[in-house]
Formats: structure tokens, sequence, C-alpha cells
């Protein structure tokens, strides 16, 4: 696998990529690491779950350009465009959860929009799908030829569904328009930009670690994760990306956690007296979650380099320097239940 992202399959150049959602945890990651490789970036956000301090490092950049808009309306970029990464979505079930209409019409409007923007370029078009259109799995690991065990009534329904329907979407863009696609289903990851308070594990119990409060698991913990560094999942959907393949492709660190085990982990690597405290699951949360990326490594010879511990201290390190812990409560002034990931 190469680092260098300057073709697409078939020799196509790759000189400007339009990525939905650029403010985003992981859409600043991957603006980033395009501009690295030189690659123009047109990032869209209407900032509802990102922010433009995630990108502030490339403000003064003359291939970077952050356009501040709603994915659900029209979508206009001006000149050629080689690439589409859909990643404007809410991602975290505390976001999710409290935006559920808005992540339905993300889920479809929004990517027939970028559909139709790839569509419209002639460019290669890549959607963030998510590990949770495989539901409470009851396969495991879980491939690609998985169809799922989702509730669509259920409040997660309204993030599962909305991504399931952006499959099928962009599979019929891909069928009826000829447009070149690839679905990334993304197992969860971590890294720095995580917002402290959205609700998912790693980020809310570093937060909790560092502020020396309970570190809140939910149920009793035995739930598993399988978590990604960030640089790993960002040189996997770039090797996607630079491929011909279609996909879906699960990208995500097959190593197994349990919830319980990551809090441990996590109260150790910041040197935190916090206690653990189990409240309650949250409805239809998932009881293990494990890639299986053989398709990834098959095709992409790709593999996670990061691993758990150092993944973790990087993260920590991150928080430590960015995050004013004692500040981050959600709007309720409370801690965030840190169940519902
Ligand atoms: P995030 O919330 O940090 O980023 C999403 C970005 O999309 C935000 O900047 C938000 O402001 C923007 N956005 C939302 N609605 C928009 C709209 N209508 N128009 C324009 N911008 C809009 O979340 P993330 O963790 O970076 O996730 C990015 C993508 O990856 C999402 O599609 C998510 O479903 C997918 N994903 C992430 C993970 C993970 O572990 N982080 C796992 C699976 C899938």
């Amino acid at each position: 696998m190469t680092d260098s992202l300057q073709t697409l399959a078939g020799s196509r150049p790759l000189r400007r990529a339009v990525v939905t959602g650029g403010a985003g945890f992981l859409g600043s990651h991957l603006c980033t690491e395009l501009r690295r490789r030189g690659v123009e970036v047109v990032a869209l956000d209407n900032f509802l779950t990102g922010n433009p301090a995630n990108v502030a490092h490339l403000a003064d950049d003359p291939g970077f350009r952050l356009i501040h808009c709603d994915v659900t309306d029209y979508i206009h970029v001006p000149g050629d465009v080689d690439l589409v990464l859909h990643f404007a979505s809410p991602a975290s079930p505390v976001d999710y959860l409290k935006l559920p209409i808005h992540t339905l019409k993300v889920g479809s409007i929004g990517t027939n929009h970028a559909l139709g923007l790839a569509k419209e370029k002639g460019a290669r078009f890549l959607i963030a799908s998510t590990s949770e259109v495989y539901g409470d799995p009851q396969v495991h690991p879980q491939p690609e030829t998985y169809w799922g065990h989702v509730n669509p009534v259920g409040p997660r329904g309204v993030y599962d569904e909305a991504k399931r329907y952006a499959e099928a979407l962009t599979m019929a863009y891909r069928q009826t328009h000829g447009v070149d696609t690839a679905i990334v289903r993304i197992f969860n990851t971590f890294g720095p930009r995580m917002r402290p308070s959205d609700g998912r594990a790693i980020p809310t119990f570093v937060r909790q670690a560092l502020a020396g409060e309970p570190v809140t698991v939910a149920g009793d913990g035995a739930q598993t994760r399988s978590v990604c560094y960030v640089s790993d999942l960002v040189r996997g959907i770039l090797a996607l990306a630079e491929s011909g393949h279609s996909g879906p492709m699960n990208i995500g660190n097959p190593h197994e956690l349990s919830v319980l085990q990551i809090a441990r982990d996590v109260i150790e690597a910041t040197g935190s007296v916090s206690e653990i405290r189990f409240v309650g699951r949250p409805v239809d949360d998932p009881m293990v979650r494990r890639p299986d990326t053989t398709l990834a490594t098959e095709v992409l010879g790709w593999a996670p380099e990061v691993d758990w511990p150092e993944g973790l201290a990087r993260t920590v390190d991150w928080f430590r320097e960015a995050v004013d812990v004692a500040g981050a409560r959600d709007e309720t002034g409370n801690t965030v239940d840190a169940g519902a990931r």
C-alpha cells in the first residue's frame, strides 16, 4: 500500500477532493492528511457537531477551503472535483438521539446531494458508513456479507437506518448513473479532536478520569468494542479511495476490548484516582462489536499499526493539552451518561 495519493484507480489524477463534514472529528483528520499528500481540499460543514477549530491549522493554507453549508440543501462546488468523501452526519449516539430527524435527512437528502455532486463532476465517491449497519449483531466478528440485526423503530434506528439507506442509494447511483462509488463501514474510532462530551466511551472516560470524576460504565461493562486509532482509519479510507474497490469494506481494529477494560485502561493511562460507577445500559446497545477485516487486508494490504496503549496515550496527551476537562459538560450541566455508544 502506498502512502501517496496522487492518483485514483485507472491512473486518474487526484488533484482536488471535497470532504463533507470536514470540520468534524474524522473529516478534519482526512482534510489534514489529504493536504499533507498535496491534494487540494474543499471542506463543507454546517458545524452542527463539528467545529472550525478542528481545521484551524489549515486556515492559511491556500490549498484548503472551508465552506459553511448544509449538505441537505443544494450543494454547489465550482471547478473540478476528483473525489467526494461524504462524512457529514451526527455520529455519536448523544448527537443522533438529540437530532433524529436531521440524522435521517443528512443520511438521505445529504447523501443524495453528495452523490449528485460526484455525478456532476465525474468524481469518485466514498461514503462513511458504519458498523451500526450490523445493529446488535448475531454474527461475530462481522464480515461485510452479514446483513445485520437492526431495530428500525428503536431509538438508534434513526442513525442505523439512515446509513443503511445511504448505502442503498450509493449502490443505486453506481448501477443507474455509473458513479464510481465506495462504501466504508467504520468501526469505533478514537483519537485527538473528539469532543469531550460527545458521549462516546473513550472521550467520556478520558474526560472523567482527568477531572477525577467517577468513570461511568454502562451495564456491567461486559459489552465489547473494537477501537481503532484515527491515523489507521484515515490511512485505510484513503487506500480505499485510491483503489477502484466499491466496498462495502470494514475498516476498524479487530482487537476487541470490554467496555470495563477500556475504562480501567483509561484510568491507568491518566494516572487518575477515579472510581468506576456502573450506570444503566441504553436501549439496543450492541453487546459485541468486532470487524472482520479480511477484505481490507486482501484488497488494500491494510492493517492497523497503532495499538490500543499507544493510541490511548496519544489521545490522553491531546486531552491534557487541548481540553478544559473540568468545564466540559453536556448542555444540561450533567456528566454525560457514558452508556450510549
Ligand atoms: P463528527 O460529528 O465529529 O463529524 C460530523 C461532521 O458533519 C460535523 O463536523 C458536523 O458539523 C457535520 N455535519 C452534520 N450534518 C451536516 C450537514 N447537514 N451539512 C454539513 N455538515 C454536517 O463525527 P465523526 O466521528 O467525525 O463522524 C464522521 C462520519 O463518520 C459520520 O458520517 C459518521 O457516521 C461516520 N462514522 C464515524 C465513526 C467514528 O467512530 N467516529 C464510526 C462509524 C461511522
